[in-house]
């Protein structure tokens, strides 16, 4: 495994390397549990050679957000990284990306208007600015994303689509806890009290698709009892709660196949997010 720190070094091995070979890229901010290490797998299953980054993006972080506090661990990562047989990872640092003078962001498109759009104005303009300089500089044949972040999947693929990078969006399953929590870099802020509290987003989401089996098909019905259900967790804060297209991320009303239902919530200072596809009767989306 070949670590690059600088951007120039990766950028003339990048060069060197044959045009046929397929290239997996698994962008990441670190602090790696199992939910990164499943999109590292999935790219090594299907990719000649692998390169994973760990980057805390400064961009996609608002004013009063976590970016001093989010937790790092370089050599744990970098263990974890050489565990799954990962050839090529890049850490760069800030001014790396973000040199002296850089002044140019992306607009982020139509999916990233609500929800996370809505609470962290800035999020998804940093999140697609980093992920097409990265996408520049490693040229990936396939990125690998999570369905944890539905929202941030759905942006990314479009703005893929609409700038034509030449890369193939892979969007993997979320990855639990036994318990139903879905693992995160930020579980580590919350107490044993706010772990437990916490369940409640995963649940509360369970509880929806479960609904749906049972048959309802008004969203509204099945967001207001999740809105109670969170509301009726002492320490907990719901941020938003919605059923959305799983492109657009526009609201529906009539619950289909295939949509997500989308929360966040605050445990004490910690803004956690979680979704859960509606399946169709078969099990299939
Ligand atoms: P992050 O380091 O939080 O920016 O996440 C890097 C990538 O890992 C993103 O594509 C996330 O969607 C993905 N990811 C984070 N948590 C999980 C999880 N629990 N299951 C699957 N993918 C995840």
């Amino acid at each position: 495994m070949k670590v690059f720190e600088s951007v120039e070094e990766w950028r003339k091995h990048r060069a060197g390397l044959p045009r046929n070979l397929s290239l997996g890229f698994v962008p990441t901010m670190g602090y790696l549990h199992e939910g990164h290490l499943s999109l590292v797998r999935a790219a090594r299953q299907n990719n000649d050679r692998i390169a994973v980054s760990i980057y805390v993006n400064p961009t996609q972080f608002g004013p009063n957000e976590d970016l001093a506090q989010y937790p790092r661990d370089r050599n744990r990562d970098l263990a974890l990284l050489e565990k799954e047989n990962t050839d090529w990872v890049l850490l760069p640092s800030d001014a790396e990306i973000y040199p002296p003078g850089f002044s140019t962001y992306v607009e982020p498109p139509e999916p990233s208007r609500l929800w996370c759009g809505q609470s962290r104005p800035v999020h998804f303009r940093g999140v697609c600015t980093v992920v097409t300089i990265l996408f520049n500089l490693v040229q990936p044949t396939r990125a690998y994303f999570g369905r944890k972040d539905a929202q941030q999947a759905a942006v990314i693929r479009r703005m893929t689509q609409d700038l034509r990078f030449p890369v193939e969006i892979v969007v993997c399953p979320t990855i639990r806890e036994p318990d139903g929590l879905a693992m995160s870099s930020r579980n580590v802020y919350l107490s044993p009290e706010e772990r437990q509290r916490a369940l409640v987003l995963s649940q509360t989401l369970a509880a929806g698709v479960e609904r749906f089996r049972a048959g309802e098909r008004e969203a509204r019905v099945i967001l207001e009892s999740g809105t109670r259900q969170i509301a009726n967790t002492p320490g907990v804060r719901l941020d938003y709660l919605g059923i959305v297209d799983q492109n657009t991320f526009a609201p529906v009303e009539t619950v289909q196949p295939g949509n997500y239902m989308i929360g966040a919530v605050y445990v004490g200072k910690t803004r956690l997010i979680d979704n859960r596809v509606f399946e169709s009767p078969g099990g299939c989306v």
